[in-house]
């Protein structure tokens, strides 16, 4: 009787113990793509990459900053559209892009920071134009970018230029763009010149916290991944099919930063969400498990 008991809990132990592991350490382990047709497989923030591609670590336009991450891999739809946008900022008078975080070779949960940037459609694009696009190695896990937004959270900075006005603008305008997550501050600059004609893409230039040194820029599901989820609300949704420089932008320069006393009893806060670093591979879309096995 104990034995077969002691049997059963033997052999029941390899498989919960995987399902406990931590999803992030175990996509943190991988330094390259899985051999598998690309999809982005599941939400921005909870799922995985399949077939993954690398963005160069330089090129004429750009260079991926702090490689040591690893973090410079993303959909094939990705990697277009960086090089793209950086041909694109040679256009407005850069030298090019500094790239920041990408994915991991096949994304999922982070070991740290970002709870998104899971599926490859996401990247970090730093605010400070390059002066140089042949940077060593060392050199880019050493400089740091700059911030256009306030420590006061309030205003933009002086380095805040009309060329970043109009590469923001170029990638918010791309059809490929979902939405671009910028300091609330920027947005509040953006719509200070805002005209009618604007709406379509400011409307996808999303305040956040954070963000003042760097614009994250979010792809739709590329045509055809059927794994991959769109995000909903849809920016068209949350801006109410205007152009989001709105009440619920001041928001962020009134009351979240000095929050209004609560007038009543405040009710019992909401269970805590989980941090994407706590997710196991149950957490996770099942053909995540295929891209961690794939070679
Ligand atoms: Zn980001």
């Amino acid at each position: 009787m104990i034995k077969s008991l002691l049997l059963a809990a033997f052999m029941l132990v390899p498989a919960g113990a995987q399902a406990e592991q931590l999803a992030n350490k175990l996509f943190g382990a991988k330094s390259t793509g899985s051999q598998q047709d690309p999809m982005p497989i599941g939400s921005y923030a909870k799922g995985c990459g399949a077939g993954m591609v690398q963005l160069p670590e330089s090129g004429p336009s750009w260079q991926a900053m702090r490689l040591s991450r690893g973090r410079n891999w993303g959909q094939p739809e990705l990697v277009e559209f960086l090089m793209d946008l950086s041909r694109t900022a040679q256009d407005i008078g850069w030298n090019g892009l500094y790239v920041g975080d990408m994915s991991q070779p096949r994304g999922g949960p982070m070991t740290s920071g970002h709870a998104s940037h899971q599926i490859g459609l996401d990247a970090d694009i730093w605010q400070l134009p390059p002066k140089s696009l042949t940077l060593s190695r060392a050199e880019r896990e050493k400089i740091s970018s700059i911030p256009v937004r306030s420590a006061d959270q309030r205003s933009v900075t002086k380095n805040w230029t009309s060329r970043h006005l109009a590469l923001m603008k170029a990638a918010a305008s791309d059809p490929r763009v979902d939405r671009i997550f910028v300091a609330a501050a920027v947005k509040i600059e953006m719509c200070k010149t805002a005209t009618r004609k604007d709406k379509d893409w400011l409307q996808k230039i999303r305040p956040i916290e954070g963000h003042d040194t760097h614009f994250h820029v979010r792809l739709k599901c590329p045509k055809g991944a059927r794994l991959c989820q769109t995000q909903k609300p849809t920016v068209a949704e949350l801006s109410k099919g205007g152009d989001g420089c709105d009440a619920t932008l001041q928001w962020w320069v009134t009351d979240y930063l000095n929050p209004p006393k609560p007038t009543k009893k405040p009710k019992d806060p909401p269970p805590r969400k989980r941090h994407p670093r706590e997710y196991t591979m149950a957490d996770l879309p099942n053909q995540c498990k295929d891209v961690l096995a794939s070679r």
